[in-house]
């Protein structure tokens, strides 16, 4: 039998990034809060303290703080009219779980998108003319301006390190001079850089390139942030990515806001708790709460005056779709929003040899690069070269783990005693450029529910249909031999030039930034939600992260995701409270 619990002012459906934040500033409004986390506990001390954080084989191959596949699982296909099949290890994406959600394991790279980028569709419009009919790129029914302080809170509330190129409109000389404007210099400064941004930061300077520290989550001193919460100088110890801080280095939900959330009288957290489904009235205008299951297979029904999904965009995705919420989108019709616009990133890279130096990249952080910016959104005239969009070019050293990573030059065999010479000369001696390029919305490119496969309590899989379009590959085939000519000018033995695969491969690791299927816009007749991140359908319901951008970027997302979170907090306190209904009027 269904338990039923008292009402709630506030149900939270997840609770890594998006659920902490939303938690800080509602709370913080006198409400009572409840967040429901499918997965368990987790904090520095007791879940990656130092002298077991660094285990390779236990987080990232064991995948022990990723979603379980045997738990919940998607299917994947290419392309329509293909078989779509389960995905039974995460390969190309990590799905997180527990508390922090993936934020306890991201880099910390921590970009803003460009104030061009929220304008996707009628900016490259505007400049090059009409975009072809299946390119379903869309703006944001937001500005970057009206973004900035949220921007600026987030950087503040992480302790972001880095150096202002835009300062209030003030370019600055070696911050990035394409960012939009900021009010406030970064929070802390630059980390510190290793050989391996100096050469490209060298090399990117000779060929005319405007090089400049990467934004990074991963302090470069000692931080206090707003909230009275203290960080700890990060150590270089190269075990961000996939895996817990136990420095108290990196921001995450744990070192930034849980220390004041955990401790309100009007908020409560309940772990292993899977919401299933959102309840909605009658008359299809109001969530009634949610529907989940605890960890002895217990049902519960816990009803909410506002429910607000933060279960990453995969999940809000699947579950407004289990949920009835909206029309699923329709391919072949071009009916529907729920699913639309699905995009991901375009990733190609440059390893770099070298034969007198030592890179030494095994001391490094998540957010550790220098970064050049020229070639990404709409910062270099794309006349005539067929494609739109962009890509940041990076000299990353985040890592080398020694199961990880194995660098080793072209022509060097998979296996053997050769292999393990080549591995030996190169592992000190070698760096890699990165470009991390934006892939843009296509009708074919999309999210629905499975016709065969089911998860553990019969309810479809979501169905995942994407591959890389003609403008992503032309996209990759014009920067990566920009990155290619500032790794040569580093200075090594040589290169190799790792291109973008013909078809997206849902294995090798790329990123795990999933965006759209739940996509902001200006009518319920373009999206699933408002621009306030309010459902068009149930007005108090609200879905947060990157399933609501309209169109990525050639940025990492998390920055984006959390001014959209704070901006939506705002008018959820600003407007809604006060009027409880519809947002916008249409
Ligand atoms: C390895 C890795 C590296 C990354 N590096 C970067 C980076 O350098 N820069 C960057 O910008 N971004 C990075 N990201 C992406 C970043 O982590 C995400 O953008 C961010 O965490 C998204 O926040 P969120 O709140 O939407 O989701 P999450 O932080 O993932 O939180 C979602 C939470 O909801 C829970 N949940 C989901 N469904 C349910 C349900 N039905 N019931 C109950 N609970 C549920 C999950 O268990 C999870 O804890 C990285 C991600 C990964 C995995
Ligand atoms: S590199 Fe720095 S921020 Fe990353 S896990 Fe190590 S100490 Fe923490």
């Amino acid at each position: 039998m269904t338990e039923i619990h008292r009402s709630i002012d506030v149900v939270l459906v997840g609770f890594g990034w998006t659920g902490a934040i939303l938690a800080h500033e509602l709370t913080a409004e006198g409400l009572q809060v409840l967040a429901l986390e499918r997965g368990g506990w987790r904090d520095t001390p007791t879940d990656f303290p130092t002298t077991h954080a660094p285990d390779e084989l236990r987080y990232y191959w064991r995948h022990e703080m990723f979603q379980e596949t045997a738990q919940e699982t998607q299917t994947f296909r290419n392309r329509r009219g293909q078989t779509a099949l389960p995905i039974r290890r995460w390969g190309s994406y990590l799905p997180g779980v527990g508390v922090g959600g993936a934020g306890v394991h991201w880099n910390g790279q921590t970009f803003r998108f460009l104030p061009s980028d929220f304008l996707a569709r009628s900016h490259n419009q505007e400049r090059y003319g009409a975009l072809p009919d299946d390119m379903t790129v869309q703006d944001y029914p937001v500005t970057y301006d009206e973004l900035e302080p949220h921007f600026d809170r987030f950087e503040k509330l992480c302790g972001i390190c880095g150096q202002a190129g835009n300062l209030q409109g003030d370019l600055r000389p070696g911050g990035n001079p394409f960012e939009g404007w900021r009010s406030n210099e970064y929070p802390n400064p630059p980390m510190e850089m290793t050989f391996s941004q100096d050469r490209f930061k060298a090399s990117a300077r000779d060929m005319g390139l405007n090089p400049f520290p990467a934004p990074s989550a991963n302090m470069s001193r000692a931080y206090t942030n707003p909230l009275g919460v203290r960080m700890a100088p990060c150590t270089y110890c190269g075990f961000c990515e996939k895996f817990g801080c136990g420095n108290y280095s990196k921001a995450s939900p744990q070192t930034t806001i849980l220390p004041v959330v955990m401790q309100q009288s009007n908020f409560r957290l309940r772990t292993h708790c899977d919401v299933l489904h959102v309840n909605k009235d009658r008359d299809n205008t109001r969530a009634t709460g949610v529907t989940y299951i605890d960890a002895h297979g217990q049902l519960h029904e816990q009803p909410a005056q506002i429910v607000i999904l933060c279960g990453y965009q995969l999940s809000n995705t699947r579950l407004m779709m289990l949920s009835g919420i909206g029309e699923i989108y329709d391919p072949a019709t071009g009916q529907g929003q729920l699913g639309r616009n699905y995009t991901y990133q375009v990733m190609s890279g440059v390893d770099v040899f070298f034969d007198d130096a030592f890179t030494n990249e095994y001391i490094g952080a998540g957010a550790l690069g220098m970064v050049v910016d020229d070639y990404n959104g709409d910062n270099f005239d794309h006349s005539g070269l067929g494609f739109i969009g962009g890509a940041y070019i990076a000299c990353w050293t985040t890592h080398a783990r020694p199961i990880e990573s194995q660098p080793v030059p072209e022509g060097t065999p998979e296996w053997g005693s050769e292999w393990k010479r080549a591995l030996q000369q190169n592992f000190l001696r070698h760096t890699s450029l990165s470009v991390h390029g934006a892939s843009m919305a296509h009708r074919e490119n999309y999210l629905d529910l499975d016709p065969t496969y089911k998860d553990r309590y019969g309810r479809p899989l979501m169905r995942m249909t994407y591959d890389f379009t003609a403008n992503d590959r032309r996209l990759s085939e014009h920067i990566t031999p920009v990155a290619a000519q500032i790794a040569r000018g580093m200075g090594g033995r040589e290169i190799k030039v790792n291109a973008l695969d013909a078809h997206y491969d849902i294995w090798p690791y790329q990123t795990t930034h999933n965006t759209g299927g739940t996509i902001m816009g200006e009518t319920p007749a373009d999206s699933v939600v408002n621009r306030y991140l309010q459902s068009w359908e149930l007005h108090n319901l609200f879905v947060m992260g990157a399933g609501v951008f309209p169109q990525n970027a050639g940025y990492n997302p998390t920055a984006t995701v959390a001014a959209l979170a704070y901006w939506s907090a705002h008018a959820i306190r600003t407007q809604y409270l006060r009027a409880p209904g519809p947002l916008v009027q249409v």
